[in-house]
Protein backbone atom coordinates (compact mmCIF):
# COMPACT_ATOMS: atom_id res chain seq x y z
CA UNK A 1 0.00 0.00 0.00
CA UNK A 2 1.47 3.54 -0.91
CA UNK A 3 2.56 5.30 2.09
CA UNK A 4 0.31 8.27 3.04
CA UNK A 5 0.37 10.42 5.93
CA UNK A 6 -1.81 8.44 8.42
CA UNK A 7 -3.03 11.76 10.16
CA UNK A 8 -4.37 13.28 6.89
CA UNK A 9 -5.18 9.67 5.69
CA UNK A 10 -7.26 10.01 9.48
CA UNK A 11 -8.96 13.26 8.39
CA UNK A 12 -9.41 12.40 5.06
CA UNK A 13 -11.54 9.29 5.67
CA UNK A 14 -13.26 9.99 9.61
CA UNK A 15 -16.79 11.20 8.97
CA UNK A 16 -17.57 14.13 11.63
CA UNK A 17 -21.10 13.37 13.29
CA UNK A 18 -22.37 16.46 11.66
CA UNK A 19 -21.65 15.45 8.17
CA UNK A 20 -23.11 11.88 8.99
CA UNK A 21 -25.97 13.35 10.39
CA UNK A 22 -26.63 15.03 7.35
CA UNK A 23 -25.83 11.97 5.22
CA UNK A 24 -28.55 10.00 7.18
CA UNK A 25 -31.35 12.97 6.68
CA UNK A 26 -29.74 12.49 2.54
CA UNK A 27 -30.97 9.27 2.34
CA UNK A 28 -33.89 9.34 4.63
CA UNK A 29 -35.01 12.01 1.96
CA UNK A 30 -34.63 9.39 -0.52
CA UNK A 31 -36.60 7.27 1.10
CA UNK A 32 -39.31 8.30 2.39
CA UNK A 33 -39.65 11.94 0.92
CA UNK A 34 -37.64 15.11 1.52
CA UNK A 35 -40.71 16.53 2.81
CA UNK A 36 -41.06 14.16 6.08
CA UNK A 37 -37.59 14.80 7.22
CA UNK A 38 -36.91 17.35 9.33
CA UNK A 39 -32.76 17.85 9.23
CA UNK A 40 -31.56 20.02 11.49
CA UNK A 41 -27.63 19.02 11.22
CA UNK A 42 -25.75 21.63 9.05
CA UNK A 43 -24.78 24.92 9.31
CA UNK A 44 -25.32 26.17 5.74
CA UNK A 45 -26.93 30.05 5.44
CA UNK A 46 -30.61 29.13 4.18
CA UNK A 47 -31.13 33.30 3.73
CA UNK A 48 -29.67 34.11 0.47
CA UNK A 49 -27.36 36.63 0.06
CA UNK A 50 -27.65 40.53 -0.33
CA UNK A 51 -28.89 41.81 -3.65
CA UNK A 52 -26.30 43.78 -3.38
CA UNK A 53 -23.56 41.32 -3.63
CA UNK A 54 -25.03 39.92 -6.92
CA UNK A 55 -25.05 43.55 -7.83
CA UNK A 56 -21.24 44.32 -7.40
CA UNK A 57 -20.29 41.11 -8.98
CA UNK A 58 -21.56 42.71 -12.29
CA UNK A 59 -20.43 45.61 -11.82
CA UNK A 60 -17.22 44.53 -10.75
CA UNK A 61 -17.53 42.17 -14.05
CA UNK A 62 -19.07 45.03 -16.16
CA UNK A 63 -15.92 47.41 -14.85
CA UNK A 64 -12.84 46.01 -14.74
CA UNK A 65 -10.55 44.22 -16.96
CA UNK A 66 -10.92 40.67 -16.66
CA UNK A 67 -6.97 40.14 -16.46
CA UNK A 68 -7.03 41.98 -13.51
CA UNK A 69 -9.99 41.30 -11.73
CA UNK A 70 -9.33 37.47 -12.46
CA UNK A 71 -5.63 37.96 -11.57
CA UNK A 72 -3.50 37.07 -8.78
CA UNK A 73 -3.96 39.77 -5.95
CA UNK A 74 -1.07 40.96 -3.72
CA UNK A 75 -0.69 38.27 -1.13
CA UNK A 76 -2.59 39.69 1.87
CA UNK A 77 -5.26 41.16 -0.94
CA UNK A 78 -6.38 44.23 -2.78
CA UNK A 79 -5.21 47.33 -1.04
CA UNK A 80 -8.05 49.07 -1.81
CA UNK A 81 -10.47 46.14 -1.05
CA UNK A 82 -9.03 46.25 2.81
CA UNK A 83 -8.84 49.99 3.07
CA UNK A 84 -12.48 49.72 2.80
CA UNK A 85 -12.56 47.17 5.39
CA UNK A 86 -10.60 49.36 7.68
CA UNK A 87 -12.62 52.15 7.18
CA UNK A 88 -15.67 50.21 7.96
CA UNK A 89 -14.71 48.68 11.61
CA UNK A 90 -13.35 52.30 12.31
CA UNK A 91 -16.35 53.67 11.93
CA UNK A 92 -18.06 50.55 13.93
CA UNK A 93 -15.93 50.66 16.69
CA UNK A 94 -13.92 53.76 16.99
CA UNK A 95 -10.40 51.99 15.63
CA UNK A 96 -7.77 53.16 13.66
CA UNK A 97 -6.68 50.47 11.88
CA UNK A 98 -5.62 50.37 8.03
CA UNK A 99 -5.41 48.42 5.31
CA UNK A 100 -1.78 47.25 6.36
CA UNK A 101 -3.58 45.40 9.10
CA UNK A 102 -5.84 43.22 7.46
CA UNK A 103 -4.53 39.92 5.88
CA UNK A 104 -7.85 38.22 3.50
CA UNK A 105 -8.33 35.00 3.40
CA UNK A 106 -10.15 31.90 2.20
CA UNK A 107 -12.92 31.95 4.93
CA UNK A 108 -12.44 32.17 8.87
CA UNK A 109 -11.17 28.46 8.12
CA UNK A 110 -8.35 29.82 6.50
CA UNK A 111 -7.99 32.94 8.89
CA UNK A 112 -7.63 30.32 11.97
CA UNK A 113 -5.37 28.56 10.38
CA UNK A 114 -2.82 31.00 8.99
CA UNK A 115 -3.39 32.85 12.84
CA UNK A 116 -2.27 29.61 14.50
CA UNK A 117 0.22 28.77 12.19
CA UNK A 118 1.61 32.17 12.33
CA UNK A 119 1.65 31.95 16.24
CA UNK A 120 2.89 28.03 16.65
CA UNK A 121 6.17 27.63 18.22
CA UNK A 122 7.31 24.12 19.39
CA UNK A 123 5.24 23.21 22.42
CA UNK A 124 2.75 25.69 22.28
CA UNK A 125 -0.62 25.06 23.42
CA UNK A 126 -3.62 26.66 22.01
CA UNK A 127 -7.20 26.91 24.85
CA UNK A 128 -10.55 26.49 23.48
CA UNK A 129 -13.53 26.37 25.64
CA UNK A 130 -16.10 23.42 25.09
CA UNK A 131 -18.71 23.77 23.22
CA UNK A 132 -16.36 24.69 20.23
CA UNK A 133 -16.05 23.86 16.86
CA UNK A 134 -14.90 20.63 16.31
CA UNK A 135 -12.43 21.52 13.56
CA UNK A 136 -9.86 23.68 15.95
CA UNK A 137 -8.42 20.58 16.86
CA UNK A 138 -7.82 19.79 13.60
CA UNK A 139 -6.41 23.12 12.78
CA UNK A 140 -4.39 23.54 15.71
CA UNK A 141 -2.40 20.11 15.64
CA UNK A 142 -2.18 21.19 11.88
CA UNK A 143 0.44 24.33 12.96
CA UNK A 144 2.15 21.87 15.46
CA UNK A 145 0.36 22.57 18.58
CA UNK A 146 -1.89 20.75 20.51
CA UNK A 147 -5.49 22.25 21.83
CA UNK A 148 -6.36 21.83 25.17
CA UNK A 149 -10.25 22.32 26.27
CA UNK A 150 -11.78 23.84 29.16
CA UNK A 151 -15.34 22.18 30.21
CA UNK A 152 -18.43 24.04 29.14
CA UNK A 153 -20.42 26.14 31.95
CA UNK A 154 -23.58 24.48 31.33
CA UNK A 155 -25.88 26.99 32.89
CA UNK A 156 -24.88 29.87 30.69
CA UNK A 157 -21.96 28.82 28.51
CA UNK A 158 -20.44 31.98 29.32
CA UNK A 159 -16.71 31.20 30.72
CA UNK A 160 -15.92 29.32 33.60
CA UNK A 161 -13.09 31.02 35.16
CA UNK A 162 -12.11 28.53 37.75
CA UNK A 163 -11.80 25.96 34.98
CA UNK A 164 -9.72 28.42 32.51
CA UNK A 165 -7.62 28.92 35.57
CA UNK A 166 -6.62 25.37 35.81
CA UNK A 167 -5.91 25.00 31.71
CA UNK A 168 -3.67 28.32 31.88
CA UNK A 169 -0.04 27.32 31.53
CA UNK A 170 3.41 28.80 30.20
CA UNK A 171 2.99 26.98 27.49
CA UNK A 172 -0.15 28.54 26.65
CA UNK A 173 0.42 30.97 23.42
CA UNK A 174 -3.34 31.26 22.48
CA UNK A 175 -7.18 30.91 23.68
CA UNK A 176 -9.95 30.34 21.41
CA UNK A 177 -12.78 32.10 21.49
CA UNK A 178 -16.22 32.45 19.55
CA UNK A 179 -18.95 34.20 20.42
CA UNK A 180 -21.98 34.09 18.98
CA UNK A 181 -21.16 30.68 19.31
CA UNK A 182 -21.82 27.74 17.20
CA UNK A 183 -23.04 25.04 18.56
CA UNK A 184 -24.56 27.25 21.39
CA UNK A 185 -25.83 30.38 19.99
CA UNK A 186 -24.98 32.24 23.18
CA UNK A 187 -23.19 35.42 22.80
CA UNK A 188 -20.14 36.59 25.52
CA UNK A 189 -21.26 39.31 27.84
CA UNK A 190 -19.15 42.33 28.06
CA UNK A 191 -18.35 41.61 31.49
CA UNK A 192 -17.15 38.12 30.14
CA UNK A 193 -14.94 39.60 27.97
CA UNK A 194 -13.46 41.82 30.44
CA UNK A 195 -12.71 39.48 33.07
CA UNK A 196 -11.57 37.42 30.05
CA UNK A 197 -8.93 40.69 29.55
CA UNK A 198 -8.08 40.43 32.79
CA UNK A 199 -6.97 37.10 33.21
CA UNK A 200 -4.86 37.03 29.98
CA UNK A 201 -3.25 40.46 30.90
CA UNK A 202 -2.27 38.65 34.37
CA UNK A 203 -1.20 35.52 33.08
CA UNK A 204 0.79 37.75 30.54
CA UNK A 205 2.69 39.04 32.68
CA UNK A 206 3.38 36.40 34.84
CA UNK A 207 4.27 33.94 32.70
CA UNK A 208 6.93 37.07 30.60
CA UNK A 209 5.17 36.63 27.26
CA UNK A 210 1.96 37.36 25.52
CA UNK A 211 -0.64 35.09 25.37
CA UNK A 212 -2.87 36.16 21.88
CA UNK A 213 -6.57 35.94 21.88
CA UNK A 214 -7.89 34.30 19.27
CA UNK A 215 -11.42 35.71 18.10
CA UNK A 216 -13.23 33.54 15.64
CA UNK A 217 -16.36 35.62 14.82
CA UNK A 218 -18.05 34.24 11.64
CA UNK A 219 -21.33 34.92 13.22
CA UNK A 220 -20.38 38.44 14.34
CA UNK A 221 -23.12 40.21 12.17
CA UNK A 222 -25.94 37.86 13.72
CA UNK A 223 -27.37 39.01 16.56
CA UNK A 224 -30.69 39.43 18.19
CA UNK A 225 -30.26 41.93 20.86
CA UNK A 226 -29.90 45.32 21.51
CA UNK A 227 -26.82 45.40 23.09
CA UNK A 228 -24.16 46.33 21.16
CA UNK A 229 -21.35 42.84 20.51
CA UNK A 230 -18.19 44.29 22.98
CA UNK A 231 -15.46 44.47 19.69
CA UNK A 232 -13.05 42.38 21.69
CA UNK A 233 -9.25 44.45 20.28
CA UNK A 234 -10.66 46.88 22.23
CA UNK A 235 -10.54 44.96 25.89
CA UNK A 236 -7.52 43.29 24.52
CA UNK A 237 -5.16 44.80 22.64
CA UNK A 238 -2.96 40.78 21.49
CA UNK A 239 -6.49 39.82 19.48
CA UNK A 240 -6.41 38.29 16.58
CA UNK A 241 -9.89 38.41 14.81
CA UNK A 242 -10.69 35.90 12.35
CA UNK A 243 -13.59 36.62 9.99
CA UNK A 244 -15.44 35.40 7.68
CA UNK A 245 -18.32 36.43 4.71
CA UNK A 246 -19.58 32.89 5.04
CA UNK A 247 -22.49 33.27 7.43
CA UNK A 248 -23.15 37.05 7.50
CA UNK A 249 -23.20 37.60 3.85
CA UNK A 250 -24.37 33.95 3.23
CA UNK A 251 -21.11 33.22 0.29
CA UNK A 252 -19.86 30.01 2.19
CA UNK A 253 -19.02 28.77 -1.23
CA UNK A 254 -16.60 32.03 -1.85
CA UNK A 255 -14.53 31.30 0.95
CA UNK A 256 -13.82 35.15 1.88
CA UNK A 257 -12.61 36.40 5.06
CA UNK A 258 -9.68 37.76 6.77
CA UNK A 259 -7.33 38.13 9.70
CA UNK A 260 -7.06 41.12 11.34
CA UNK A 261 -3.48 41.86 13.65
CA UNK A 262 -4.60 45.46 15.26
CA UNK A 263 -1.68 47.81 15.39
CA UNK A 264 -1.97 47.84 19.54
CA UNK A 265 -0.69 44.39 19.22
CA UNK A 266 2.55 43.61 20.76
CA UNK A 267 4.88 43.17 17.88
CA UNK A 268 2.09 43.80 15.17
CA UNK A 269 4.13 44.23 12.73
CA UNK A 270 5.80 40.89 13.01
CA UNK A 271 2.80 39.36 14.17
CA UNK A 272 1.35 40.51 10.75
CA UNK A 273 4.68 39.50 8.97
CA UNK A 274 4.31 35.84 10.26
CA UNK A 275 0.62 35.29 9.20
CA UNK A 276 1.62 36.82 6.00
CA UNK A 277 4.15 33.15 6.24
CA UNK A 278 1.58 31.30 7.12
CA UNK A 279 -0.80 31.76 4.39
CA UNK A 280 2.20 31.32 2.12
CA UNK A 281 3.09 28.06 3.98
CA UNK A 282 -0.30 26.99 3.21
CA UNK A 283 0.02 27.36 -0.20
CA UNK A 284 -3.38 29.87 -0.25
CA UNK A 285 -1.14 32.52 -2.42
CA UNK A 286 -4.37 35.05 -2.18
CA UNK A 287 -7.87 34.87 -1.23
CA UNK A 288 -10.05 34.64 -4.16
CA UNK A 289 -9.86 37.97 -6.04
CA UNK A 290 -13.34 38.84 -7.20
CA UNK A 291 -14.85 37.86 -4.27
CA UNK A 292 -12.39 40.46 -2.11
CA UNK A 293 -13.64 43.25 -4.16
CA UNK A 294 -17.33 41.96 -3.33
CA UNK A 295 -16.84 42.19 0.54
CA UNK A 296 -15.10 45.49 0.44
CA UNK A 297 -18.12 46.72 -1.96
CA UNK A 298 -21.35 45.37 0.60
CA UNK A 299 -19.41 46.28 4.45
CA UNK A 300 -21.93 46.99 6.68
CA UNK A 301 -24.74 44.71 4.76
CA UNK A 302 -25.76 41.44 5.81
CA UNK A 303 -28.20 38.94 4.21
CA UNK A 304 -31.46 39.05 5.45
CA UNK A 305 -30.77 38.32 9.23
CA UNK A 306 -34.86 38.63 10.20
CA UNK A 307 -35.55 35.31 9.01
CA UNK A 308 -33.08 33.40 11.47
CA UNK A 309 -34.16 35.56 14.25
CA UNK A 310 -37.91 34.75 14.00
CA UNK A 311 -36.88 31.15 13.73
CA UNK A 312 -34.87 31.10 16.70
CA UNK A 313 -38.09 32.89 18.83
CA UNK A 314 -40.01 29.88 17.15
CA UNK A 315 -38.59 27.26 18.14
CA UNK A 316 -36.58 28.25 21.26
CA UNK A 317 -40.29 28.86 22.75
CA UNK A 318 -41.54 25.93 21.48
CA UNK A 319 -38.54 23.77 23.16
CA UNK A 320 -38.75 25.80 26.36
CA UNK A 321 -42.80 25.21 26.63
CA UNK A 322 -42.28 21.51 26.19
CA UNK A 323 -39.69 21.39 28.63
CA UNK A 324 -36.34 21.41 27.28
CA UNK A 325 -34.08 23.27 29.06
CA UNK A 326 -31.87 25.55 26.50
CA UNK A 327 -29.36 28.44 27.48
CA UNK A 328 -30.04 32.00 26.34
CA UNK A 329 -29.36 31.61 22.25
CA UNK A 330 -29.36 35.68 21.70
CA UNK A 331 -26.64 35.15 18.50
CA UNK A 332 -25.31 32.90 15.03
CA UNK A 333 -28.24 29.89 13.91
CA UNK A 334 -28.00 26.91 16.33
CA UNK A 335 -29.62 25.79 19.68
CA UNK A 336 -28.31 23.91 22.39
CA UNK A 337 -30.62 22.65 24.55
CA UNK A 338 -29.76 19.24 26.85
CA UNK A 339 -31.10 16.02 25.33
CA UNK A 340 -33.83 14.37 27.82
CA UNK A 341 -31.50 11.62 28.60
CA UNK A 342 -27.73 12.00 29.47
CA UNK A 343 -26.34 9.99 27.05
CA UNK A 344 -26.74 12.46 23.56
CA UNK A 345 -26.40 9.92 20.95
CA UNK A 346 -29.18 7.71 22.20
CA UNK A 347 -31.21 10.73 22.17
CA UNK A 348 -30.32 11.71 18.37
CA UNK A 349 -31.18 8.18 17.75
CA UNK A 350 -34.19 8.09 19.10
CA UNK A 351 -35.29 11.23 17.20
CA UNK A 352 -34.44 9.85 13.95
CA UNK A 353 -37.14 7.73 14.53
CA UNK A 354 -39.18 10.90 14.00
CA UNK A 355 -37.14 11.64 10.94
CA UNK A 356 -35.62 14.31 13.01
CA UNK A 357 -31.99 15.33 12.93
CA UNK A 358 -30.41 16.68 15.28
CA UNK A 359 -25.97 16.18 15.77
CA UNK A 360 -25.09 14.85 20.05
CA UNK A 361 -22.64 17.72 21.43
CA UNK A 362 -20.31 15.18 21.98
CA UNK A 363 -18.18 16.31 18.75
CA UNK A 364 -18.48 19.77 20.58
CA UNK A 365 -16.49 18.31 23.63
CA UNK A 366 -20.30 18.93 25.55
CA UNK A 367 -21.85 15.68 25.85
CA UNK A 368 -25.59 16.01 27.51
CA UNK A 369 -26.66 18.54 24.73
CA UNK A 370 -28.01 18.35 20.91
CA UNK A 371 -26.87 21.08 18.33
CA UNK A 372 -30.20 21.91 16.78
CA UNK A 373 -29.06 24.30 13.16
CA UNK A 374 -32.39 26.94 12.58
CA UNK A 375 -30.91 27.62 9.60
CA UNK A 376 -33.68 26.27 7.34
CA UNK A 377 -36.98 27.22 6.03
CA UNK A 378 -39.35 28.21 8.75
CA UNK A 379 -41.98 26.05 7.37
CA UNK A 380 -39.62 23.11 8.38
CA UNK A 381 -39.38 24.18 12.11
CA UNK A 382 -43.16 24.69 11.96
CA UNK A 383 -44.07 20.65 10.49
CA UNK A 384 -40.76 19.59 13.13
CA UNK A 385 -42.49 20.99 16.53
CA UNK A 386 -44.67 18.04 16.75
CA UNK A 387 -42.11 15.79 16.47
CA UNK A 388 -39.91 17.56 18.99
CA UNK A 389 -43.06 17.27 21.35
CA UNK A 390 -43.44 13.54 20.69
CA UNK A 391 -39.71 12.81 21.58
CA UNK A 392 -40.17 14.92 24.78
CA UNK A 393 -43.56 12.70 25.97
CA UNK A 394 -41.53 9.78 25.24
CA UNK A 395 -38.90 11.06 28.51
CA UNK A 396 -42.46 11.64 30.76
N1 LIG B 1 -15.58 28.97 12.91
C1 LIG B 1 -16.82 28.60 13.25
C2 LIG B 1 -17.24 28.71 14.66
C3 LIG B 1 -17.70 28.08 12.29
O1 LIG B 1 -18.94 27.71 12.65
C4 LIG B 1 -17.26 27.97 10.95
C5 LIG B 1 -18.14 27.39 9.92
O2 LIG B 1 -19.18 26.88 10.15
C6 LIG B 1 -15.96 28.39 10.65
C7 LIG B 1 -15.15 28.88 11.65
C8 LIG B 1 -15.42 28.30 9.25
O3 LIG B 1 -16.11 29.18 8.45
P1 LIG B 1 -15.67 29.56 6.95
O4 LIG B 1 -16.72 29.05 6.04
O5 LIG B 1 -15.63 31.04 6.94
O6 LIG B 1 -14.32 28.98 6.71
Amino acid sequence: MTNVSQRMLNLGTARSEIREAFAFAQARAAEVGAENVDDFSIGNPSVPAPATVAEAVHKLVDAIDPIKLHGYTPAQGDGQARGALADDLNRRFGTNYTADNFYLTAGAAGALCCALSALSCPGDTFIAFAPYFPEYKVFVESAGAELVTVPADIEDFQIDFAAFDQALTPNTKGVIINSPNNPTGVVYSEATIQKLAQVLTEKSKEYGHAIWLISDEPYREIVYRDTPLPWVPNYYPNTLVCYSYSKSLSLPGQRIGYVLVPPQAEDADIVYAAVCGAGRALGYVCAPSLFQLVAAECTGQTADIEIYHKNRDLLLNALRDMGYTCAQPDGAFYLFPRSLEPDARAFCERARKYDLVLVPGDSFGCPGHVRISYCVPTEQIQRALHKFEQLAAEYK
